[in-house]
C-alpha cells in the first residue's frame, strides 16, 4: 500500500477520528497513486494514522481504519456484519418492516458508501472512487450477510459519484436482477422506484418522523406537500386523517403516491394528490383548510454558496403555512440540507412565524432515523432537521 504523508501538524483531526484527510493537510503524495486506491496516512513523522480511500479533491482521503489494514472482502464483511447488528439491535429487522438503511457511510465506519435495503435487494450508492472499486466485494458480501437475505443488489452511482474521476458508472444489478420492488415500513407497503426513483428510491430517513406524524393525524385535514412516494400520506391515512392531499411538482411521484395509497388503502376516497408547485400550491390554498401541515422540501441548499436562497426558501413556505393552517393546527417543517445548520432552520422557521403573528410552539425537534447513525467524530453526518409546532 502507498502512504501519503501529511504536513507536520495536520495528524490532529485524524487523532480524533475525525474521517477526512483534506488535501490542504498533505506533504507529499506517492508516486503513481491513482485516483480510488487504498493508501495508510503517516503523520510528519512517519507514524502510521491509518488506511483510507484516496481521491482528487478537497477531501483527499476518506479514512477506513484507525491502523494499517488489508480493505478486500473480509475487511467489507466484517463492517457490513457489525452495521447488520445494530439495524438488529434498533429492531428494524422485522416481518413487518423490510426498509432500512443498512450503511450510512462515516456513521457505519464506512466513509462513501450507501446501502438501503428494500426487502430481498439491497441498493448500493458510492460517493467515492474508492467504494465504487470495492463495489463487487460489497456487493458479494452483502448477499452474504447471515440472516440479511439480500438475494439482489443495484448498483446506483450515476450521480453521486465525483464526474471529473470519469468513471463512468452505469446504474444496474450487481448481483441478482429484479423480483418485487414492494417492501414495507412499519406494516405499511410501498412500491420502492430504485431505478428510476429519486436517491435510492425512497426516503428512509424519514421513517420515525413518519410514524410520529401518524399519531396526530386522528381526525385531522392533512396536507402533505413535497410528498415523493406519499411516505407521509400513507402514515396519515392510517392514522385516521380524514382527509389528505399530496402535493408535488413531479407528475412520476404524484403517480407513485397514488399507487402507494391504493397499495395500502384501496379505493380509499379521504386520498387526492396534485402535481403543482409548492409555492403555487401553498400561495392559492384557502386559509384553515388543514390541521396538519407537512413540508418536507427537497435540499434547497446543496452546497454552502446556496445558503441565503435556501433559507429564503425556507422562510416562504414556512410563512405561507403558518399563515393558512387551521387554529389548533400542526406544522411539521423538515430541511435536509446539509449546508444549513439546526440554528439556521430555526432561524428561517422562527422568521416565518414572526411574519404570520401566530402563536407557535415546538413540540418536537426531530432528525434523521436510528439507521442514519452519526458518528461523534463526524458531526457532519447529522443532516436532516425537523420541527413539529403547534399554531394556535
Ligand atoms: N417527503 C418525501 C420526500 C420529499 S423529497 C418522503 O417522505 O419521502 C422532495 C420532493 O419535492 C421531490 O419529490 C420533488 O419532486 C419535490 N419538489 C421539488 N421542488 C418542488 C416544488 N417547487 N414544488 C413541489 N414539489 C417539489
Amino acid at each position: 500500500m502507498k502512504t501519503i504523508t501529511l504536513k507536520r501538524g495536520k495528524e490532529d483531526s485524524l487523532l480524533r477520528f475525525h474521517p477526512w484527510v483534506f488535501s490542504g493537510a498533505i506533504a507529499t503524495l506517492p508516486d503513481g497513486l491513482e485516483e480510488g486506491e487504498t493508501v495508510t496516512v503517516a503523520a510528519a513523522d512517519g507514524t502510521c494514522l491509518g488506511t483510507g480511500h484516496y481521491e482528487i479533491g478537497s477531501i483527499a482521503v476518506r479514512m477506513l481504519s484507525w491502523r494499517e489494514e488489508e480493505t478486500g472482502k473480509e475487511f467489507y464483511a466484517e463492517r457490513l456484519a457489525n452495521a447488520w447488528q445494530l439495524r438488529r439491535r434498533l429492531g428494524l429487522v422485522r416481518p413487518d418492516n423490510s426498509t432500512f438503511r443498512l450503511v450510512h457511510g462515516e456513521g457505519d465506519f464506512l466513509p462513501g458508501c450507501v446501502v438501503d435495503v428494500y426487502g430481498n435487494t439491497a441498493v448500493l450508492q458510492a460517493h467515492s472512487p474508492g467504494m465504487h472499486y470495492a463495489r463487487n466485494m460489497i456487493a458479494q458480501a452483502l448477499t452474504e450477510l447471515p440472516g440479511a437475505g439480500i438475494r439482489n443488489v443495484y448498483y446506483k452511482s450515476e450521480t453521486t459519484l465525483p464526474f471529473k474521476a470519469r468513471l463512468d458508472p452505469v446504474n444496474d444489478y450487481i448481483i441478482g436482477g429484479f423480483e418485487t420492488n414492494i417492501a414495507e415500513e412499519n406494516g405499511l407497503k410501498f412500491n420502492i422506484d430504485w431505478l428510476k426513483g429519486q436517491k435510492t428510491g425512497f426516503f428512509v430517513d424519514q421513517r420515525d418522523n413518519r410514524a410520529l406524524i401518524e399519531t396526530y393525524s386522528k381526525g385531522a385535514r392533512v396536507l402533505n406537500m413535497f410528498c415523493y412516494t406519499g411516505g407521509f400520506s400513507v402514515y396519515a391515512m392510517r392514522g385516521g386523517a380524514t382527509l389528505v392531499h399530496s402535493v408535488d411538482s413531479s407528475a412520476k411521484a404524484v403517480a407513485l403516491t397514488d399507487a402507494n395509497i391504493e397499495l395500502n388503502f384501496p379505493g380509499d376516497q379521504r386520498h387526492t394528490s396534485f402535481a403543482q408547485d409548492a409555492f403555487k400550491y401553498l400561495q392559492e390554498m384557502p386559509e384553515s383548510a388543514y390541521d396538519l401541515i407537512i413540508l418536507d422540501p427537497p435540499a434547497f441548499a446543496k452546497h454552502r454558496g446556496a445558503i441565503k436562497n435556501a433559507m429564503v426558501g425556507y422562510r416562504r413556505i414556512n410563512a405561507a403555512a403558518f399563515r393558512k393552517i387551521a387554529p389548533g393546527g400542526i406544522l411539521a417543517t423538515f430541511s435536509c440540507s446539509q449546508a444549513i445548520s439546526k440554528e439556521q432552520f430555526r432561524l428561517a422557521v422562527f422568521t416565518a412565524a414572526a411574519q404570520s403573528g401566530r402563536k407557535v410552539r415546538i413540540i418536537h425537534q426531530l432528525t434523521q432515523g436510528a439507521d442514519h447513525p452519526v458518528s461523534i467524530y463526524h458531526p457532519e453526518g447529522e443532516y436532516l432537521k425537523g420541527l413539529i409546532l403547534h399554531v394556535e
